[in-house]
């Protein structure tokens, strides 16, 4: 019921949600609304102490050159094989859009399940890149083009790697029959938590902090990753870090 205003009201823009340009604008636009705030962010922490202080690689800084090559990447990857795979997908499986809104209660749960099952088959998935040097070079690696991440380096990889986990991202909330609004829920929270991932600091009010008994690693876990590279293979929580020996910590 609490949902129902809201659905309603997306139901009123329907020939925009079904669309099928519609997917690949609002994955673009959610993405690069997500960074804005860290980028401004990074442009003050160039400036003053106090953003600096929360950044986890103090000494490092985001150069335009950098910001460029990112968003490059990012609109060569959404308009050369994204936007062909949602025009096909689209035409494939048009979306079927239900009048009633989901209950929240039910929608917060299998937003939870959609998010522990992309960190699993993300852990998988990303531990298989650094473990087979072919996976690695080919694909993985120029994701790993900065040590020190910021939020554009989110979406700073090739094809192979946008396309599989968008896979994931994608199928998952469909195989478990979620409502078109739960997938939106889901779609907006992964793509947040993603970029709060590899955004470099590490903000009072960062999910990792939220999520009590350090059962979510986030943007402290990941900015290790791409510091150390052999450790903390999980997007999210760290249990399966911990399950595989593969956690770390501690920046020393
Ligand atoms: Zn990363
Ligand atoms: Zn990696």
């Amino acid at each position: 019921m609490l949902l129902q205003p809201l659905w309603t009201f997306l139901l009123g823009h329907s020939s925009l949600l079904c669309s099928p340009f519609f997917p690949v604008i609002f994955s673009l636009s959610a993405y690069l609304c997500c960074c804005l705030p860290f980028l401004l962010l990074d442009l003050l922490s160039s400036r003053w102490a106090l953003p600096r202080s929360y950044k986890l690689q103090p000494q490092s800084s985001v150069s335009w050159a950098s910001v460029r090559s990112c968003l490059a990447l990012t609109l060569y990857n959404h308009l050369m094989f994204i936007l062909p795979l949602t025009l096909i997908h689209g035409y494939l499986r048009p979306i079927q859009l239900t009048p009633q809104a989901p209950a929240l209660p039910h929608l917060l749960a299998q937003v939870l399940v959609c998010l522990l099952l992309f960190d699993f088959q993300s852990f998988i998935w990303h531990l298989l890149h650094h473990r087979v040097p072919w996976l690695y070079c080919t694909f993985h690696k120029v994701h790993h083009t900065n040590t020190s991440p910021s939020a554009l380096t989110t979406e700073h990889s090739g094809a192979w790697e946008m396309l599989s986990l968008g896979f994931f991202a994608s199928t998952t909330p469909v195989l478990l029959g979620c409502h078109p609004l739960t997938e939106l829920a889901f779609f907006l929270l992964n793509m947040w938590l993603s970029v709060e991932d590899h955004c470099g600091y590490d903000l009072p009010w960062a999910t990792h902090h939220l999520v009590p008994l350090g059962l979510y690693g986030g943007a402290r876990h990941h900015d290790l990753h791409h510091l150390k590279s052999k450790y903390n293979y999980a997007p999210y929580f760290t249990h399966w870090d911990w399950l595989a020996g593969t956690l770390y910590t501690q920046q020393d």
